[in-house]
């Protein structure tokens, strides 16, 4: 199993995931649909499944004109079977979908839309977080409440730290500039910075990363810190109330 990046829109990612030994495909949020007619056209593989995080512009824009061409069954989650376009395929909080060798668990994760899921390809380790985990940053509370958002996060903490993360956006390096606000002394994330940077400058994603890496340096993830609770500056600090406005200030920032 491989995944290739495909860049839409402006900032948008989305992903082939292809079975090597079939040439079987799936797509995770199509945005658009030109670059990936044009990748298959020009790899010779098969796609079958559009999967959908959410129901958002930038990660549906391309289910229509993908599915025409292709005859793709789109998979997403049965709550936003309204909202997201040719839907074919429902799917329920924990339920696992299974198709030849692509076999992935999903997660209701709510937040940044009512009904935001991920998509966690258990056995190769692949979990798409759509808007919900980026790296170095989370998505916006668009639907849900702080604590649906802060919930969500701490179940993706719950996975295998050397799960590799490939979410919906390249926000990373704006990401980072916030976490190092806070979280000023963490030199991993310093040294990561970075990295990114020059991956950025060659025109290289900074993504997948890896569970681990952000639970060291997403500050989105380390609201239980107590050096990123002083920082600041609440009385009585809990992880949720630490995580909540951390969100503010990042809306402003
Ligand atoms: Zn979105
Ligand atoms: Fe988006």
């Amino acid at each position: 199993m491989r995944v290739e990046i495909i860049p839409c829109l402006q900032d948008n990612y989305s992903y082939l995931i292809i079975d090597e030994k079939t040439s079987l495909a799936c797509v995770v949020d199509p945005g658009e649909s030109e670059p990936i007619i044009s990748f298959v056209e020009n790899n010779n593989i098969n796609l079958k499944f559009i999967l959908n995080t959410h129901h958002h512009y930038d990660h549906i824009g391309g289910n229509k004109d993908i599915k025409k061409k292709y005859n793709t069954k789109v998979v997403g989650f049965l709550g936003d079977k309204k909202r997201i376009p040719e839907l074919d395929i429902f799917l329920k909080d924990k339920e696992i979908w299974k198709y030849e060798n692509f076999e992935a668990k999903i997660y209701h994760i709510p937040g940044h839309t009512s009904g935001h899921i991920c998509f966690n390809f258990f056995h190769e380790k692949l979990l798409f977080t759509g808007d919900t985990l980026f790296s170095l940053g989370c998505g916006r509370i668009f639907e849900g409440t702080y604590e649906e958002m802060f919930n969500s996060l701490n179940l993706i903490k719950s996975f295998p730290k050397e799960t590799k993360i490939f979410c919906g956006h390249e926000y990373t390096d704006k990401n980072s500039e916030f976490c190092l606000v806070y979280d000023s002394d963490n030199e991993k994330l310093k040294s990561k910075i970075n990295e990114n940077k020059l991956k950025l400058k060659d025109g290289l994603p900074t993504i997948p990363t890896t569970l681990e890496e952000e639970l060291d340096m997403n500050i989105f993830l380390r609201s239980d810190k107590k050096n990123i609770q002083r920082n600041i500056n609440l009385n009585n600090p809990t992880a949720l109330k630490t995580f909540s406005k951390l969100r503010d200030l990042k809306d402003n920032f």
